[in-house]
């Protein structure tokens, strides 16, 4: 398997920005036209758009690499299992894991973090404990929680943010309380674009000897992710946000506390050793990757990390950075226009409402420009009430966005504007 950091794409250059002309080239997608218009693609906080290396990825492995792993002698099934494998590594070093033990393929984000629910929290979290969440976390942070919380009598205690989106970093360490078992934070919100101080947060909340997921679904498109540097204890992400293929994403634990967990579900591969009796697991990460895994999906996954790497995460990161930038000077002049969520650290991600329209009628006339943004309240519930609004129109970046799609957005949203305000 060929490394994240064997490449050089043409353009690509270590330190130079990037070529985004020969990004979009390389996603199909961007070529087409929805209701006759150029496709402006600006959901990708939703889910990203594959390029043509993630998509021949997987169609290889089906037309010309196709068995099942783990479990075969023969010459097909080797080749996959050492491909699964390498995607396994290729995790490792995308998340900065010590081992690829300390990696697990689950769906994404939200299996994985149910997944830590399930076994490290049921089995630490008793009546009377708490575990902390903050104010900005996506449904996906918040509902295992909740279910863990009610089945065990535990409290789910929320960290408040600011009238910016930002977390209050006072108010969370004073949340850490000796009842504390777990603290689950996002790295970046998918509603307010809000960066959180994660290797802050986490040396705060181990000072108290509390340890920490991190929610990484959508830092790991648009910043350096280092899990060694910022010391959690888990962290996940999902694939089909960071270009790659849906239903796969990974789980990072430490290696003890996976070798400490109980398994998540039971059937094969998760076994050595099986009788009507007794059965003996298998060792992490095989212990929670029961059945048959999404194969093509870890190979994709490694494909689209293989991908962000020949261009390099900073060079992406400062593109989206100056983009995002763009955007705010771009919108801040549109009438009736306010943002949700104004935090220092942010990239990525613009929230927005105009006075007087609903964002269902922002997102339905943007539609017929051939514009792609979300309207409603991101699966960030709790963050809409906070800032008193039911739904906010979303604008989000990749690596392919172009200030011309920024000026498009600029000018359809002044039209729209326009048109109720006749
Ligand atoms: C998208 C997202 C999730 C959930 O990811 P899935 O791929 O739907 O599992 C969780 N947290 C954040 C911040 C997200 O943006």
């Amino acid at each position: 398997m060929k490394s994240a950091s064997g490449f050089a794409a043409p353009g690509a250059r270590q330190g130079s920005a990037l070529n985004v002309a020969a990004v979009r080239a390389d996603f199909p997608i961007l070529k087409d036209s929805v209701h006759g218009r150029p496709l402006v693609y600006l959901d990708n906080a939703a889910t990203t758009q594959k390029p043509r290396a993630v998509t021949d990825a997987v169609t290889d492995f089906y037309a010309h690499g196709n068995s099942n792993v783990h479990r075969g002698v023969h010459w097909l099934s080797q080749q996959a299992t050492e491909r699964y494998e390498a995607a396994r590594a290729s995790v490792q070093t995308f998340l900065g894991a010590r081992s690829p033990e300390e990696i697990v393929f689950v769906r994404g984000a939200t299996e994985g973090i149910n997944l830590v629910a399930q076994t490290y929290g049921r089995a630490r979290v008793g009546p009377g404990d708490e575990v902390l969440i903050t104010a900005m976390e996506h449904h996906s942070n918040i509902v295992p929680w909740q279910m863990l919380c009610e089945e065990r009598g535990a409290m789910l205690r929320v960290a408040p943010i600011n009238d910016s989106g930002e977390l209050a970093v006072n108010e969370f360490a004073r949340l850490l309380s000796p009842k504390t078992r777990l603290a689950a934070i996002t790295h970046m919100s998918n509603a307010l674009g809000t960066i959180n101080p994660v290797a802050q947060l986490v040396e705060t909340a181990h000072a108290r000897g509390v340890p920490v997921l991190v929610d990484g679904a959508q830092a790991a498109a648009h910043l350096s992710v280092d899990v060694s540097a910022l010391d959690c204890d888990f962290y996940v992400f999902s694939g089909h946000k960071v270009y790659g293929p849906t239903g796969i994403g990974a789980l990072y634990g430490k290696a003890a506390h996976l070798a400490a967990m109980p398994p998540y579900q039971g059937g094969g591969d998760m076994i050595l050793d099986v009788s009507f009796e007794r059965t003996i697991y298998n060792k992490a990460p095989f212990k929670f990757e029961a059945g048959t895994p999404h194969i093509s999906g870890a190979i994709g996954l490694a494909a689209a990390i293989d991908y962000i790497g020949r261009w390099g995460k900073n060079a992406i990161a400062e593109h989206e950075t100056a983009l995002t930038r763009y955007a705010l000077e771009k919108l801040a002049g549109i009438d009736g226009l306010r943002f949700i969520g104004t935090a220092r650290e942010r990239t990525s991600v613009v929230s927005f409402v105009l006075e007087g329209i609903h964002p269902h009628d922002i997102g339905t006339v943007l539609d017929q420009e051939g514009i792609a943004i979300r309207t409603g309240h991101h699966c960030a519930q709790p963050i809409m009430s906070r800032f008193g609004v039911p739904a906010t129109a979303r604008a989000s970046l990749a690596m392919y966005n172009t200030r011309d799609e920024i000026d498009a957005l600029a000018a359809a949203l002044r039209a729209v504007v326009r048109m109720f305000n006749r």
